[in-house]
């Protein structure tokens, strides 16, 4: 339960929207969730700061969300506040050397709009990104990935507020990042990012995203709400082949389906639930161990209570 008090506090410090008791199914690209007892934005790094050490006196539990194309929030909610960062979102060059430009982004920026300001200036290294829905918090934590390049190849440097509401810079050489994760101390949150990119051809450039904006169009059910990939790729083959492969796409519980097309997808077909989703999950993962007896590790991140 979060007090009248903090409530009131919280409001006084987050000059942007506070939001209580809401409904996740409205944010997460799932379009599933129980509500958030606080969802809120933030819009300065002076208010991050503020909020993160308040929550953290308080003792209330909190998590820092971006776009939440990797979210699952469970039907029953999130007990504590969900930080929105969408509302720190400058993107600029920030330092330009002979070949190198680099980028610096906060953290609630979208991913495209690092994609869109490298094209424009003909800056080559982000193309992969093209597609992929997150933000710039949310892409690093993941360290979001495609087609052979992940978002640890382009960090030069991170900016992070710590539990205690302290801010860090940390350069390339002491980040620890692994498949889809960024080593980060638990409350920890990115406050924004510096990407190291080089002077490319424009046209290149622009023909390597619309390849990759075409292959994601082939092979993603875009049509339907997912979370993208579900499962991280087992060493030796992707875990879209695998689940493909034990027969598992189209198999339905409620209206969560694995998709017809991808079978590392799973989609809402209207009116899912998060139990749903983590049903068919646990469904895939049971089928996957006993078939070919690899353990699926999930990829996208589940929060909250069962209702
Ligand atoms: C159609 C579709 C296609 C996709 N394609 C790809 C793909 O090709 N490659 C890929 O890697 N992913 C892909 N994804 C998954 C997703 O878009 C990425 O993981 C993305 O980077 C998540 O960013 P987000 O802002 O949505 O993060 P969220 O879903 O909001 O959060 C993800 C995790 O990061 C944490 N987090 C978020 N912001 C911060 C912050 N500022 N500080 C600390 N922690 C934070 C959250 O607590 C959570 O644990 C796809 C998703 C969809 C729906």
């Amino acid at each position: 339960m979060i007090s009248r008090d903090l409530k009131e506090t919280i409001k006084r410090i987050v000059s942007g929207s506070v939001l209580f008791d809401e409904p996740m199914n409205r944010h997460t690209s799932m379009g599933v969730g129980g509500t958030a007892d606080i969802f809120m934005s933030p819009v300065t790094i002076e208010e991050l700061q503020t909020t993160v050490s308040c929550l953290s006196d308080e003792k209330v539990p909190f998590v820092p969300v971006g776009n939440c194309t990797n979210l699952i929030v469970r039907d029953g909610g999130y007990r504590g506040a969900l930080i929105s960062l969408k509302g720190l979102e400058t993107v600029e060059v920030s330092k330009e050397e002979g070949d190198s430009v680099f980028l610096s982004a906060q953290t609630g920026a979208h991913l495209s709009r690092l994609v869109e300001l490298s094209v424009r200036k003909s800056l080559t290294g982000m193309e992969f990104c093209a597609g992929i829905p997150g933000s710039v918090g949310g892409g690093v934590k993941m360290n979001a990935g495609a087609y052979g390049k992940e978002l640890k190849d382009v960090v030069e440097f991170v900016s992070l507020i710590t539990r205690e509401g302290i801010i860090i810079d940390v350069a390339r050489d002491d980040l620890r990042f692994e498949y889809r994760n960024f080593v980060l101390a638990e409350g920890t949150v990115i406050v924004s990012a510096v990407f190291g990119l080089r002077k490319g051809s424009q046209t290149n450039i622009r023909e390597r995203i619309s390849y990759i904006m075409n292959m994601r169009k082939k092979k993603h059910p875009l049509a339907y709400r997912s979370a993208g990939s579900v499962f991280k790729n087992p060493p030796d083959e992707p875990a879209g082949r695998i689940i493909d492969e034990v027969g598992l796409k189209g198999l339905r519980i409620g209206d969560a389906m694995v998709s017809k097309i991808h079978g590392n997808f799973i989609v809402n077909l209207g009116k899912a639930t998060a139990k749903d989703i983590t049903l068919l999950m646990d469904t895939v993962q049971n089928k996957v161990l006993e078939e070919r007896g690899i353990l699926l590790e999930p990829e996208i991140k589940i929060i909250g209570d069962e209702l």
